[in-house]
């Protein structure tokens, strides 16, 4: 008898789980209720699955915006460098890009999931597909196997659940392991979308959507106050509901909560941060000199992209028809101030359908950080989203999937040989 790791969910923490489990020796059986693994893998990164970043380790912890310290043991024991080199011994080589983003060499996510399984299935992992979970089994306090969705039941000496967060539902993710943890004791930190566009009150700029602004800042302050809650600078998106791009999203990790609470937010982006009011302003008054009968509109042409310029005149108060020469100082200014603050009112996040990830999940207090074991249910691990970890975009939430998971993986088959004294 060899002991047996059940494992639910066989997206990245779950193959990855997989992996360390039958590494350190155990049987190990990875159940999906998907037709293949890795759904989601395949949607990471555009279709090329940035699968890890090649931060040093501070970087790594700085861009975990929920419980990073819990993450410690996990990621010293399977660091990104870990996870580059299982690849490409599975057929998978790596690649570092801007921002030490790291892709496949092939830039297609599916190579991931196939040097994954390749792995996994090396090792003598069965993955058995077209089968969903709906419960873990209990006895005396400890895991002892899963119900399946179909009455039957599987016996297992540990189990890891691995069924990710809410975010992108489609792709299997639907909140079923909370459920699980639910019902077996666990606290669940309140589940919101994260890296996710936000909805803004203003109409105004929805013609735009679509268009990207590069090198812009956004600032967020909470709506009537004046401290920077959020202030960067980078590339930003209007979109049909609201704004989104790298920018929002980063803001959306650090701010979420604030929104759950429904505080509204109020963001200003400076069009021009490299540029003073007084240069833009030169800069406006030259133009409309050179032109002074050409509109609005095609005085802005040099200033601003064509699909935000009637827009952000109609911001501005002012028709774009109107001849240069004919407009008054005080409205020049107020086109000079929406060029450093243009305003909207952020009023909501997008939702989990949208979202890259999930803030929330089972509470981290209730996990032993060094095996990823339950505190309450002997041989019940956990890893992935499932968990209240998150981070910012560039790699880093699959590596969480990774860390995790393996830890999982190792701790479940350390758990499942000391039952059996091998
Ligand atoms: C569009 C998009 C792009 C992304 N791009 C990146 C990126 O480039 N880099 C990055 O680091 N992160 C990226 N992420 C985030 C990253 O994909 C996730 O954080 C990561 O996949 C989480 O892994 P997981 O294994 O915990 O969960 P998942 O990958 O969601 O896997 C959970 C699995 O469990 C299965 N499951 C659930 N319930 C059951 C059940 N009851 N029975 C059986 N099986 C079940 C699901 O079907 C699923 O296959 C992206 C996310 C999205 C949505």
């Amino acid at each position: 008898m060899k002991g047996r790791v059940l494992i639910v969910g066989a997206g990245a923490a779950g193959l990855m789980a997989a992996v360390g489990a039958a590494e350190a020796g155990a049987e190990v059986l990875l159940l999906e209720k998907n037709e293949k693994p890795g759904k989601k893998i395949y949607i990471t990164g555009k279709g090329r699955c940035n699968l890890t970043n090649d931060a040093d380790d501070d970087t790594f912890f700085s861009s975990v915006i929920s419980n990073p310290r819990f993450l410690y043991s996990a990621y010293h024991a399977f660091p990104n460098t870990a996870v580059k080199e299982l690849l490409a011994e599975n057929g998978c080589p790596v690649k570092t890009e801007r921002g030490k983003r790291v892709f496949p060499v092939s830039d297609h996510a599916s190579d991931v999931t196939k040097a994954l399984v390749r792995a996994a299935e090396g090792d003598g992992v069965k993955i058995r597909l077209n089968t969903k979970v709906r419960g873990v089994l209990k006895e005396d306090g400890t895991a002892k196997g899963v119900l399946l969705a179909d009455g039957g039941s599987i016996p297992a000496d540990a189990v890891i659940l691995a069924t990710g967060g809410l975010s992108y539902p489609s792709t299997g993710s639907d909140g079923d392991g909370h459920r699980f943890a639910k019902e077996l004791g666990h606290r669940i930190v309140s589940c919101i979308p994260s890296l996710v566009s936000f909805r803004t009150e203003e109409t105004v700029f929805r013609e735009s959507a679509g268009l990207t602004l590069k090198n812009v800042r956004l600032k967020i302050v909470k709506k009537g106050e004046k401290k920077a809650l959020f202030k960067e600078e980078g590339e930003l998106l209007f979109t049909h509901t609201g704004i989104s791009g790298p920018l929002v999203l980063s803001a959306s990790s650090l701010l979420g909560r604030r929104l759950e609470k429904k505080e509204v937010l109020e963001a200003s982006v400076d069009l021009k941060p490299a540029v003073t009011a007084e240069e833009l302003d030169a800069r406006l008054v030259r133009l409309i000199a050179e032109s002074p009968n050409k509109s609005l509109r095609t005085i802005l042409g040099a200033m601003l992209p064509a699909s935000l310029i009637v827009p952000f005149l109609s911001y501005c108060g002012q028709d774009p028809a109107l001849p240069g020469n004919a407009l008054k100082k005080e409205s020049r200014q107020r086109i000079i101030a929406a060029f450093k603050e243009l305003k909207m009112t952020v009023t909501s996040a997008g939702d989990f359908n949208e979202a890259v990830v999930t803030k929330g999940g089972v509470n981290v207090k209730e996990i032993d950080p060094g095996t990823m074991e339950s505190r309450l249910i002997r041989g019940l691990f956990f890893a992935g989203e499932l968990i209240d970890v998150d981070a910012l975009t560039g790699g880093f939430n699959l590596q969480i999937a990774w860390s995790t998971g393996y830890l999982a993986g190792r701790s479940a088959a350390s758990y499942v040989k000391e039952k059996y004294g091998i």
